[in-house]
């Protein structure tokens, strides 16, 4: 047997993969990554393939970059482990808190470290609500969120993300939790204008709060822009109008940052690029560029001053909390950040590159829109143009596109028939142009393949 068909064997027998279904990849087999660097990945039969998706949205700086490897090292013979229960803190986790302070919009001063940005949206939950307990108002326990928004896989990221498949597995959502419709304009606006129907995809916002009565509602919480549900890049008009209403019934927002942050939209944060005022922000992902395990909730003075003043202790934490060899990856990658500049990099370089060369494929026969905003992009694959139709049984052709994808060198993920990319943000321009070729070679090959199917 060869190495991967050996490996294939064990997968198959042993192992439980994440949103996987196990009898196709058992037929298939899985394909093992063995190295990467830069932006590339190599599978185990040397085949080379440019990673579009900076892995699962996190690994920003790109493979083999030796200095995260080292603070992790060094950190490990140091203090690799010790809690932050008990009043105890690590140098790493405390600096990290600083530094995440230095980062972010003004009204963020403190962080709650988690190993996920699941676990950091389970602490908001229980976070939101206990400020709300603080304050007099221990009914506010209502959290709502939208359709079709990803805020992790624990029970209460699950409950606030809106992927249907997944309530339906396991008894979702908890009590309390919430959802209303996406500014997603290209499958939901009708006959409106993008900004017509952002303002309409806000003003459901509005609609709930009044349905469920202003007192009960605790937050409201969304990505800047949804990741995993699509790279949906919501109107100009929708953010000003959410922030707008949260102020209006005295509701706090969180951003889940987790895939915007950290420079994604050219901004260390999205709801920078977005001008909203959130009191939260959860963060995962890119903090470390992948390269250990780390997520924080960061949480505004407004909240955190009634914790700290008037909570006592709050009765929630993880063993790895502030976990010294992540933090000291994470202040490592971040300081590569600002020592590059990496993400002023992304807003007045690539941004420009990427979202013309993007733009490009729109006028692909089959691409309905190809999206973009910073180092995002999206095509919608439409069976005909000018139409905002997709194609009759959702998501085959994704995966088809997907897998010619991968067969050409390059990792695109479907979401339906929705294919997204976010490479990483030290991606170079000719990397971009190889990335844009691949895929426009992906969709001719598509289009042979639909034609000859009698599917278009
Ligand atoms: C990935 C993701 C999460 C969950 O993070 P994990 O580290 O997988 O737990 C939460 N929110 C958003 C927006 C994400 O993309």
């Amino acid at each position: 047997m060869t190495r991967t068909a050996d490996w294939q064997a064990l997968d198959a027998a042993h192992y439980l993969h994440p949103f996987t279904d196990h009898q196709s990849l058992a037929r298939k087999g899985t394909r093992v990554i063995t190295r990467a660097e830069g932006v590339y990945l190599w599978d185990s039969e040397g085949r080379r393939i440019l990673d579009g998706m900076s892995g699962l949205w996190c690994v920003a700086l790109g493979y083999g970059r030796r200095e995260l490897a080292e603070a992790a090292y060094r950190q490990m013979l140091e203090l690799p482990y010790y809690n932050s229960f008990f009043q105890c803190a690590n140098p790493p986790a405390i600096e990290l808190a600083a530094k995440l302070a230095e980062l972010a919009p003004p009204q963020f001063k403190r962080s709650f470290f988690t190993s996920s940005g699941s676990e950091a949206n389970d602490t908001l939950v229980r976070m939101v609500r206990r400020y709300w307990a603080l304050r007099g108002q221990p009914q506010r326990q209502v959290i709502i969120s939208r359709w079709n928004g990803y805020h992790g896989s624990t029970m209460a990221g699950a409950s606030l993300g809106g992927m249907k498949a997944m309530h339906a597995q396991g008894g979702l959502p908890i009590p309390g939790i919430v959802h209303i419709g996406q500014p997603y304009w290209f499958e939901c606006g009708g006959d409106l204008t993008p900004e017509e129907f952002g303002l309409q995809a806000a003003r459901e916002l509005e609609q709930k709060i009044l349905e469920v009565g202003p007192e009960n509602v605790a937050a409201f919480i969304g990505e800047p822009v949804q990741g995993a549900g699509g790279v949906i890049i919501p109107p100009d008009s929708y953010w000003p109008e959410v922030q707008r209403i949260v102020d209006r019934y005295g509701i706090l927002l969180a951003s889940d940052e987790v895939i915007c942050g950290f420079g994604r939209t050219g901004r260390w944060f999205g709801c920078e690029h977005y001008g909203t005022r959130p009191d939260f922000m959860t963060l995962a992902k890119a903090i470390t560029s992948g390269y250990l395990p780390l997520g924080a909730l960061m949480v505004s003075d407004r909240v955190a001053d009634v914790l700290i003043a008037e909570g006592g202790e709050f009765a929630h934490g993880y063993t790895y909390s502030g976990h010294p060899a992540a933090a000291a990856v994470a202040l490592a990658n971040l300081g590569i950040m600002q020592r590059e500049h990496i993400i002023d990099r992304v807003r007045e370089t690539l941004t420009p590159y990427w979202a013309k060369r993007w733009a490009e494929l729109g006028d692909h026969p089959l691409v309905g829109e190809a999206r973009s905003l910073g180092l995002f992009g999206a095509l919608e694959l439409v069976p005909r143009k000018p139409s905002r139709a997709f194609f009759p049984e959702r998501g085959t052709v994704g995966t088809r596109a997907r897998d010619l994808a991968i067969g050409n060198g390059l990792v695109m993920r479907a979401v339906w028939d929705t294919l997204i990319v976010a490479p990483p943000l030290v991606i170079r321009e000719a990397e971009i142009d190889e990335l844009i070729e691949k895929a426009r070679l992906t969709l001719d090959q598509l289009r042979d393949a639909l034609h000859k199917d009698g599917l278009i």
